[in-house]
């Protein structure tokens, strides 16, 4: 298992991420860029959700605008309940998260829900320190709207606001998609791109940031038919990792008596979290590692109806992914109602127009990036070497084989530069890498986490095969080199073992 600072490190050794505009000392902390490595995984883990999740369960997927104007982020609720609770130390001036200060000294989550005042009395009465300068004093809790605000126009008189989620362009864009794409309900609308937020204390790099990618998929369904859903059909018997408190701990539970139970409200919402289930299972994240926690009143959004956080173990504890809100008809109506446009929908059959309910599946990009590196790093000990590789998940490898010819001599340059030119027009992505001893060679992909290494050395030149290593297993094996783009293609898939 990792510890907090391998992944940094890793991470910054091989520039997967780290810091944006870091030549400048005065930089703000929360904003990080992907270098080649860290680009190819996120771009991969984007490319996988949309095959799954977009284009397998016949979504739609649109690219909305950043900058959004204020009347939307009035309507949505922004601009008055996206706060996040700070405090100031009296003596250092730190800024701070009440409810992160109290949640760290009582060991316990905060609820959402709680009060300025009642943090305030939490802090006095917890001794919370500042964890600056270990003073008690603080300032009284108060509210700090996390919005960007950007001014538009020659004059700036135009108030807009960063988006801080990517779901209102597709609540917006709901009633346009709706009727232009020819679709019915159940309709869903994906979109991935980037998000910002104000953020008091980022920390933990990719994990709390001031912007941030998503991938956030937004489900438009009519509450009255969620159980009459054909493909659930598919999944009932698949187990849900539900945990429905604290106390009761993880229940693995088939989703057919998830639903009868009414442990999950209805069918269609139960289909997508086992179908969500299977996509991490995928991306590599092991079954026993992940729950569906559902939210207890006081901790979820006030106009959820129903919530899971979707939640992975890693070595800082369990981390949320995902958001499943049961949204109901909360957004479209707000959005009614600012704009004075008609946002109802009258499906066939029925005999009157309704507001849409909505249920979503909203899942950050760089927290998953970090979770998944997390969960894939290893560090051994062979011998007097440690030896430290991330065992990704082949699918969202930054790169799927190394090249290596032995030695640059003899004609071995060129066939390996031949053989990696002949996989490349198949498809595969590669790194050739010619320079060093072959063991620093292997030693440096398999920081990054490419699975497989092709070493073309004499015997190459006499039989035209290559040896074919194996990340984890560190097993090699002599393979043909015509043979190479099946074979792989086919470890890709998972259609072979090594
Ligand atoms: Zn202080």
């Amino acid at each position: 298992m990792a510890d907090s600072e391998d992944i940094t490190n890793i991470a910054l050794r091989r520039s997967i991420f780290y810091p944006a505009a870091e030549i400048y000392s005065n930089s703000p902390s929360g904003f990080w860029e992907f270098g080649p490595v860290g680009e190819a995984i996120r771009r991969k883990i984007i490319e996988f959700w949309r095959k799954e999740f977009v284009q397998k369960e016949g979504f739609v997927e649109i690219y909305g605008a950043q900058i959004l104007p204020e009347a939307v982020f009035k309507a949505s609720g922004h601009l008055t309940n996206f706060n996040d609770p700070i405090v100031q130390c009296k003596k250092c001036k730190a800024l701070h998260r009440a409810d992160q200060l109290i949640a760290e000294k009582i060991k316990e989550i905060v609820p959402e829900s709680m009060s300025i005042e009642e943090l305030s009395k939490l802090i006095k009465h917890h001794e919370v320190e500042c964890p600056k300068c270990k003073s008690k004093e603080f300032t009284e809790v108060r509210k700090f709207n996390m919005m960007m605000k950007v001014d538009i126009g020659a004059t700036g008189d135009i108030p807009c606001y960063l988006r801080p989620e990517t779901c209102q362009s597709i609540f917006l864009d709901f009633e346009r998609i709706y009727k232009t794409s020819r679709q019915t309900l159940p309709l869903g609308i994906a979109q991935a791109g980037c998000s910002f937020r104000n953020e008091i204390a980022p920390r933990n790099t990719l994990l709390r940031a001031r912007e941030f990618g998503q991938m956030e998929l937004e489900i438009f369904f009519n509450p009255k038919k969620a159980n009459d859903f054909e493909k659930f059909s598919t999944i009932e018997n698949n187990e849900i990792n539900l945990m429905l408190s604290e106390k009761a701990g993880i229940t693995p539970i088939k989703a057919k008596d998830a639903v009868e139970k009414k442990q999950v409200s209805s069918k269609m919402i139960a289909y997508y979290l086992a179908k969500w289930q299977m996509l991490w299972e995928k991306l590599g994240v092991p079954k026993e590692k992940m729950r569906f926690r559902k939210l207890a009143d006081d901790e979820k959004a006030f106009y959820a109806a129903e919530a899971f956080d979707f939640e992975v173990l890693t070595s800082l504890g369990w981390i949320e992914l995902t958001a499943c809100n049961n949204r109901t008809d909360y957004d479209l109506k707000g959005h009614a109602k600012e704009s004075k446009k008609e946002l109802s929908v009258k499906e066939e059959g029925d005999s009157e127009s309704f507001i849409p309910h909505i249920f979503e599946l909203s899942d950050g990009i760089d927290r998953p990036v970090w979770v998944l590196l997390d969960l894939a790093f290893r560090k051994e000990k062979r011998g007097p070497e440690e030896r430290i590789y991330l065992s990704l998940a082949p699918r969202i490898a930054p790169y799927f084989a190394g090249i290596f010819p032995l030695v640059k001599k003899d004609g071995l340059l060129e066939k390996g530069r031949e053989i990696f030119k002949e996989l490349e027009s198949h498809g595969f992505d590669l790194v050739f890498d010619e320079k060093g001893s072959i063991g620093k060679r292997y030693a440096r992909i398999d920081e990054i986490g490419v699975p497989y290494a092709i070493t073309v050395d004499y015997d190459t030149m006499k039989d035209g095969t290559v040896t074919l290593r194996d990340r984890d297993s560190l097993e090699q094996k002599r393979v043909k080199a015509e043979k190479l783009p099946e074979l792989l293609w086919k470890l890709q898939l998972g259609l072979e073992k090594f």
